[in-house]
């Protein structure tokens, strides 16, 4: 009848639901396991400005070392993370081994370049970043003007107010403040404003349009035009072209970061990356 049939629906959706859930529980525990035995590892980005061709700095990218599926990028850890408030403990520990590879760098006697650290809207709105960073910067003996933090629009939306006390704690710190991935979000200019941001990097999303001219080039330009104005420097991410940089030097872009330059490197491999870059004209 219907109804036996209902019932048996309902037990096959009822099982599917605890496979899934079940699924998640292994996940979940399986990345707090990780997160507990040194499993997560850094790469680094250059940064490079435009026209010094110098790394300006260097983004730290978190990686999980899976023990029988190989290096697993963010895309398929941090929303878990985020979800399970696992973020907050991978997000500490980031910043400790930032901060420890710092200190290892210079004691190796290799250039410093700063480096800059994502940090998630749930860090900013459940812990105390400011500590857990000075905590860190002290344990290692790093010079807080070797960190910057990265946060995207969203972080900028919770409490507001909380967040701002959180960001200008940070920035007496000496630690520079960058928004990342500008243009997906939806902070307003004057939020832009009030919190004072040193740098505005710019998704990926625009440096792809722009070697379509046109109406592409004109809205970067625009964004550089204001970000200039609020008295922050511009970064363009995502640059895989020549090209790309030449349209970014035109349009007075300050820095680029992308796989043109440099792909996320091991720890090991980023002291080539530091030396000076030439970039031709194509013109
Ligand atoms: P994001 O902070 O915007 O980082 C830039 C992402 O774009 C990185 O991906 C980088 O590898 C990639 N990328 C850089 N240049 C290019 C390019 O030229 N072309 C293309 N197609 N991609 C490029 P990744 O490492 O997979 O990280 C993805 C996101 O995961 C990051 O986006 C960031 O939001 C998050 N994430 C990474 N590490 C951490 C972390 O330690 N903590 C937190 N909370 N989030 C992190
Ligand atoms: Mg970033
Ligand atoms: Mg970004
Ligand atoms: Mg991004």
């Amino acid at each position: 009848s219907v109804k036996t049939s209902g019932k048996r629906n309902y037990r096959f959706y009822d099982e599917k639901f605890h496979d899934a859930l079940r699924a998640r529980l292994e996940r979940e525990a399986e990345l707090r396991h990780a997160i507990g035995h040194d499993q997560l590892v850094m790469h680094y980005q250059p940064r490079v400005d435009i026209s010094t061709g110098t790394t300006s700095s260097m983004e730290a990218l978190v990686r999980w070392a899976h023990p029988s599926r190989g290096v697993l990028e963010p895309l398929e850890f941090i929303p878990l993370a985020e979800e399970t408030g696992l973020i907050l403990d991978l997000g500490a520990l980031v910043i400790d081994k930032v901060c420890a590879q710092l200190a290892c760098w210079a004691q190796r006697g290799q250039q410093l370049v700063p480096v800059s650290i994502n940090v998630s809207p749930r860090q900013f709105n459940e812990t105390d970043v400011a500590k857990i960073l000075s905590t860190s910067l002290a344990r290692h003996n790093v010079d807080p003007r070797l960190i910057e933090i990265e946060l995207t629009e969203s972080s900028m939306m919770g409490d507001s107010h909380d967040v701002a006390n959180a960001l200008t704690a940070i920035q007496k710190m000496g630690i520079k403040l960058l928004v990342d991935d500008f243009g997906t979000g939806y902070s307003s200019l004057s939020q832009l404003q009030r919190l004072d941001f040193d740098v505005l990097k710019v998704d990926r999303a625009f440096t792809s349009g722009l070697e379509r001219t046109g109406e592409g080039n004109v809205f970067f330009k625009a964004i550089i035009t204001m970000a200039h104005a609020l008295g922050m420097r511009v970064v363009a991410e995502g640059v895989e072209t020549l090209e790309q940089i030449r349209i970014l030097k035109s349009l007075k872009c300050d820095e680029i970061q992308g796989f043109y330059i440099s792909r996320p490197l091991p720890p090991s491999d980023t002291q080539p990356i530091l030396p000076r870059w030439f970039f031709p004209s194509t013109a």
